[in-house]
């Protein structure tokens, strides 16, 4: 009778011990050099729809770097990945000279699985900010064997050359034996290695209209099952690296092209997990490029005309769209610093 008193206790009262909260997964996709304008030519290209659309949740980051108003990749990345301002062409080192651990790394000591797609090299600011730590984002060859014993699972993107062809005679890729490379998409999909490295190309990948391959969308498709194929939660971060190096040129064409090719990536994603309530998903950039507007146009096929202000970068703020569970904090107007303390909140609730 005690016997069985117990055991109805127990069953009674186990759910408010066993309710594990589970884990969210995260899927960042960061639109280099992407602002408004880049957002708002890009939709008109689509005639008038853009699948940022889907998101209910919209805020507006301040991205001015430690040491200066007008931000780099390095230290806005190193903002978003590891949650503090530094100095322009700094990446995971504070102003005070401090290693930082990144999102990435941090969801790694969760137990997360990690994915990084970028359509610049690996190696690359954004990209960089995620896994290493060097005063300067030329470091090239020191930020490739960061990623040697770093927490990133898999990763698909351009700079074979900095793993093979180095000045310290190295083969990272040999070094990196628990890694299965694959030298296209087809074989990164059939790959069955819980580590997988996909290098597209050996400098930077082509631009989306000369032909690169894979499309970012084809990319996205053949990761996420990758990483949601086990029990584990996932962090992937997705940039569309290549907006900000058409803004750079002033080259409109350039940039409405990577912005589509990204475009159909957060399709991608979004098609991915509609039944998904465990996943949120956060779009955003890091700067704005180009200082682009649009200055005049007409309404018969959304045709427009438009300008450049500069070849560099610009203070715009930017906009951070969220969908998804925890989504809500996103909303309001923050420094870019905040985008990582907010995707920590997530990683912890
Ligand atoms: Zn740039």
């Amino acid at each position: 009778m005690k016997k069985n008193f117990l055991f109805f206790l127990i069953l009674l009262i186990q759910p408010l011990f066993c309710q594990e909260k589970a884990q969210k997964n995260i899927i960042l996709i960061i639109g280099d050099g992407m602002g408004v304008p880049q957002i708002t030519a890009g939709m008109y290209k689509l005639k008038n729809q853009t699948a940022l659309e889907n998101f209910p949740i919209i805020g507006l980051s301040k991205t001015h770097s430690s040491n200066a108003l007008i931000t780099d990749s390095a230290a806005a990345g190193t903002a978003i990945a590891c949650g503090e301002k530094t100095a322009n062409g700094t990446l995971g080192i504070s102003m005070r000279n401090q290693k930082l651990t990144s999102i990435l790394e941090l969801s790694k000591q969760k137990g997360y699985k990690t994915g990084i797609i970028a359509t610049s090299t690996i190696v690359h600011a954004t990209p960089a900010a995620f896994y290493a730590n060097v005063i300067s984002r030329n470091q090239y060859e020191d930020i490739a064997l960061q990623l040697v014993n770093s927490d990133v699972d898999y990763f698909i993107g351009g700079g074979r050359k900095f793993f093979i062809s180095r000045k310290d005679k190295r083969n990272l890729m040999k070094e990196m034996s628990d890694y299965d490379f694959v030298n296209s998409i087809k074989k990164f999909d059939e790959s069955e290695s819980n580590k997988i490295g996909y290098f597209t190309s050996s400098e930077d990948p082509y631009p989306i209209r000369n032909g690169r391959i894979p499309k970012l969308s084809l990319a996205v498709e053949k990761m996420l099952p990758k990483l949601s194929n086990t029990n584990n939660p996932y962090f992937l971060l997705v940039e569309a690296s290549q907006i900000d190096w058409g803004g750079h040129k002033n080259d409109i064409d350039y940039v409405l092209s990577e912005f589509i090719d990204m475009n159909e990536a957060i399709n991608k994603v979004l098609e991915f997990t509609k039944n998904d309530k465990n996943t949120i998903v956060i779009v955003t950039g890091d700067h704005e490029t180009g200082g682009l507007a649009i200055i005049s146009g007409r309404i018969r096929n959304f045709q427009m005309k438009t300008e450049f202000s500069t070849i560099g970068h610009s203070a715009a703020m930017i906009p951070v769209f969220a969908k998804g569970p925890h989504s809500e904090i996103f909303s309001g107007i923050y420094d870019n610093t905040d985008i990582f303390k907010k995707m920590f909140f997530v990683l912890n609730n």
